[in-house]
């Protein structure tokens, strides 16, 4: 109120200020008592206080009051009095919103840090105990998306059973972050832990379909299990990362010192992952698939090798199921998919025989809803034709959701991009959907091929499965080729293509091309 008739308060200040040098110079004049002395200071102190208020209310330009009604209707969020609301003028924002998740109204992890840092001192000083609990939720199907509405959905859910002094907090889509403040014993948690749990075992409804969900936590206590946030939060992601390992739903882990060592690599090289990208230390390999009948490259597999820069090379295993796990596959295959087209568009460009280039594509990345999108964006962006570019996906992957997974073919073929099946023969319940499917080969599993010709009902088998292909019109690959008896047994019954390190093993780039100079002396058979 006094900040906005400033001007009203400057033009007074100068008045009493102009009013005190007159009476001043006066007082001096006609020499001074002590009284007048003591009169003069008081004044002049109050005078310089007025100057100073004045200056900074000049500086801070508090918004009008309609200006946070406009915001807040904006932000859709309804201010109570319980709320913490106030306004930071630097960032011309609302404290409130600032630290607040925008989607669900709950304190984002900025505030939750806050929160907890003041419950450790407070905790400290009155020997308290604490519990953090880190809550990771994904949908047992992966087409279930978008995840936003699942989160807030939970958000609510998880707030309702929980104590009004408990704060929770969303970390992403998937993590949510509970401080349980004052329990009486650490053994307690595990109560509020159960609670959440059984909101998880019940399927979340969204937009009116049930979404089934796999839900682990992670529990950490102050003082028992670290002394600062840093140390507790870790700890949380340890005690989580051994409830996932161990089981695969709905289970809580207290931290405990004895989490083994492979936890703690885990979450490092887990972080590790996430600037793996940026720092250029992911690269693609390319693994030869040859026409048995004429023994040319008419394919390359694109396989992902982590430059790890303490580590060394790291394959597949060690970090595509975390990346699946934590989302960030989605990431790594755009990333794949615009170096796979360029690699091979340059091939063309330098006149090398046009291959085709096949990524593998993992359940994730299949059901994401901007799979088309990056496809398209990545035959834009490098003038790669459709038809060299072809996607492993499996048989695993379509029967997650058959429907839908036929519709996100479609739309793949559409663009004219190929699909071939992996893994083919492990999960033979599906030969009914395959049949369905635009797909243009199956690859039939290594672990049946390497059973060639000792495992007589294996070698079987492969027979049929090639059979199987070719009467589904479709064209037949052999992976994990080891032997000239292999490829002999393999050729013999009219398979029509070969990948495995008897042909060659998976090479850089500039290996791979100078491969596709000359054609195969071993495929003769
Ligand atoms: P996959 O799709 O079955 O790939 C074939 C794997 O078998 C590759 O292992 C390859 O190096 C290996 N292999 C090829 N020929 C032979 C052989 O004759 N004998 C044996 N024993 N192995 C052979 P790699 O590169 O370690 O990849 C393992 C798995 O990781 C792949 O299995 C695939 O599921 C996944 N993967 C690899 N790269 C990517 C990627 O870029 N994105 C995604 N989403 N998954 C990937
Ligand atoms: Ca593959």
């Amino acid at each position: 109120m006094v900040l906005r008739n400033k001007t009203f308060l400057v033009v007074c200040l100068a008045c009493v200020l102009f009013l005190m040098i007159g009476a001043m110079s006066e007082a001096f004049y006609k020499s001074l008592n002590p009284l007048s002395l003591i009169g003069l200071i008081i004044s002049f102190s109050v005078v310089s206080l007025g100057i100073l208020y004045v200056v900074l209310a000049k500086q801070i330009e508090y918004p009008k009051e309609d200006h946070y009604e406009k915001l807040l209707t904006k932000q859709k969020v309804k201010v109570t009095d319980t709320d913490f609301f106030k306004y930071d003028q630097n960032k011309n924002k609302f404290y409130k919103f600032a630290h607040y998740d925008k989607f669900i109204a709950l304190p984002n992890r900025v505030l939750f840090n806050e929160i907890l840092n003041k419950s450790i001192s407070h905790a400290k000083r009155h020997q308290k105990i604490l519990a953090i609990l880190l809550i990771n939720i994904v949908p047992k199907n992966p087409a279930d998306n978008p995840k936003e509405h699942i989160a807030k959905e939970l958000g609510q859910l998880f707030s309702k059973v929980l104590r009004n002094e408990d704060v929770i907090s969303k970390l992403n889509n998937n993590q949510f972050i509970v401080l349980l403040s004052d329990i009486k014993k650490p053994k307690f948690a595990s109560v509020a832990a159960e609670k959440l749990l059984k909101i998880c075992e019940k399927d979340i409804e969204v937009d009116h379909k049930k979404i089934p969900l796999n839900a682990h936590i992670g529990i950490c206590i102050y003082p028992d299990d670290g002394a600062s946030l840093e140390e507790l939060i870790e700890n949380a992601y340890l005690a989580l990362h051994t409830a996932q390992k161990n089981h695969t739903t709905h289970h809580f882990q207290f931290y405990s010192e004895s989490l083994d060592a492979e936890a703690h690599e885990y979450l490092s090289i887990e972080a590790d992952l996430r600037n793996a990208i940026k720092n250029k230390e992911l690269t693609l390999y390319y693994q030869p698939k040859l026409d048995i009948k004429t023994g040319k490259i008419v394919a390359v597999e694109a396989l992902v090798r982590w430059m790890h820069p303490k580590l060394g090379m790291l394959y597949p295993d060690k970090f595509i199921p975390m990346a699946e796990d934590n989302g960030f596959i989605v990431k790594i295959g755009e990333w794949e998919l615009l170096l796979a087209c360029l690699t091979n568009k340059h091939w063309q460009e330098i006149g090398l025989e046009p291959v085709k280039v096949a990524l593998n594509i993992s359940a994730k990345q299949f059901y994401h809803p901007n799979i088309t999108v990056s496809l398209v964006n990545a035959l834009r962006a490098t003038g790669l034709n459709p038809m060299y570019l072809e996607l492993e996906i499996t048989e695993s992957t379509i029967m997650i959701d058959p429907i839908k997974a036929k519709e996100v073919s479609d739309n793949i073929k559409e663009i004219g991009v190929q699909i071939s099946i992996d893994h083919f023969g492990l999960g033979y319940t599906s030969i009914s959907h395959i049949k369905e499917f635009p797909i243009e080969s199956v690859k039939i599993d290594q672990k049946f091929i390497k059973s060639i010709p000792h495992n007589e009902v294996d070698t079987a088998l492969v027979g049929a499965l090639i059979t199987l292909g070719h009467s589904l019109g479709l064209k037949v690959v052999a992976e994990g080729v080891e032997t000239i008896e292999q490829l002999q047994y393999l050729s013999s019954h009219e398979c029509d293509i070969a990948q495995g390190y008897f042909l060659s093993y998976p090479v850089t780039a500039n290996s791979v091309a100078e491969q596709f100079k000359k054609v195969s002396k071993k495929i003769v058979v």
